[in-house]
């Protein structure tokens, strides 16, 4: 190997391992004293709540909260406080569904656990929480999980749907196969007109997608389309990440992932490694979605992944 194709392979590992490291303190380090909830009403009883980590949608009623997510464990407190100040109701959280396993939608489980709700998610949200393991897009990006406390676990899991019929609605969460990790569910709040995708649609550039736990972007892609399908054309859409959304931002984002994945697709047919769909920047034209947590390489290597079918282990549901 000629000396500076070492040299160049030398300083790119060195490259990623920063950056890696840099994505996992600011993991650990953010600090949750500063975080501020912040209320959005949505439509009629739904409201989103932003804080730190995923979005949270609340159903706020007289029959009390449903919430889809909880955030971090240290905001607990804060969160449900916000929910008091709305001043709709006294009544507690009743349920929370969380629409997958990671730590930024289900930080918050166990303290609700504690304070009398009722934690609901598909099988793999459980089986992920409770079994710990590593994370990722296949490639650069990589995690570590541990096991969560028993009492963070959801204790009524489903396998394709279930419904929560509180406050005049019957809210309907439904898992699509593969998107972002293998257990994302969809909610949808009919009477209301809105919907919370979770990380299946996020507003932060390329998205991450948990590879290693079992996501693919052809599922995204699936959860977009039968969705955007379904929903009555002004639907609300609360992402995952980001701000309060509408179908043409989520159409707009299922065009991106599916012309980018047909770019790295034709480069898979035309026999190139990855190295070379990297060097030769094959995403050139989507450089407007690389950010500072999913890069244009680390995009391309989840696509490589996702296409090649290096999905990591896969959860067989029961
Ligand atoms: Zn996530």
């Amino acid at each position: 190997m000629p000396n500076n194709t070492m040299r160049v392979i030398v300083s790119l590992a060195l490259a990623a391992i920063a950056a890696l490291m840099i994505r996992m303190a600011s993991a650990q380090q953010q600090d949750f004293s500063k975080v501020e909830i912040k209320v959005t009403k949505v439509s009629g009883n739904i409201y989103m709540l932003e804080g730190a980590g995923g979005n949270i949608a609340a159903s706020v009623g007289e029959d009390g909260i449903v919430l889809i997510d909880d955030q971090f464990a240290p905001l607990a407190e804060k969160i449900q406080a916000a929910l008091k100040n709305i001043g709709v109701t006294d009544k507690p959280v009743r349920f929370v569904i969380n629409t997958h396993y990671h730590g930024d939608h289900t930080g918050g489980n166990e303290a609700l656990n504690n304070a009398g709700s009722t934690l609901i998610a598909h099988d793999n949200v459980r089986k992920r929480l409770e079994s710990g393991g590593p994370a990722g897009n296949g490639g650069s990006i990589k995690m570590d999980n541990k096991p969560a406390a028993k009492a963070a676990l959801p204790i009524i899991t489903f396998q394709h749907d279930v419904t929560i019929h509180l406050n005049g609605e019957d809210i309907h969460a439904m898992h699509f196969p593969s998107g972002h990790t293998d257990g994302d569910s969809i909610i949808f709040f009919p009477k209301n007109n809105v919907v919370h995708m979770g990380d299946d649609f996020v507003r932060y550039g390329f998205p991450f997608v948990d590879v290693t736990a079992g996501g693919s972007v052809q599922g995204i892609i699936d959860a977009m389309e039968k969705t955007t399908a379904q929903l009555p054309a002004d639907a609300k859409v609360i992402p995952g990440h980001g701000a309060l959304s509408n179908l043409d931002d989520v159409r707009a984002y299922t065009k991106m992932l599916k012309e980018t994945s047909a770019v790295v697709q034709k480069a898979l047919d035309d026999h190139k490694t990855l190295d070379q769909m990297k060097q030769a920047k094959i995403l050139a034209s989507w450089e407007k979605f690389s950010g500072q947590f999913v890069n244009t390489d680390a995009y391309i290597e989840t696509l490589y992944n996702s296409l090649t079918g290096h999905k990591g282990e896969f959860l067989k549901h029961n």
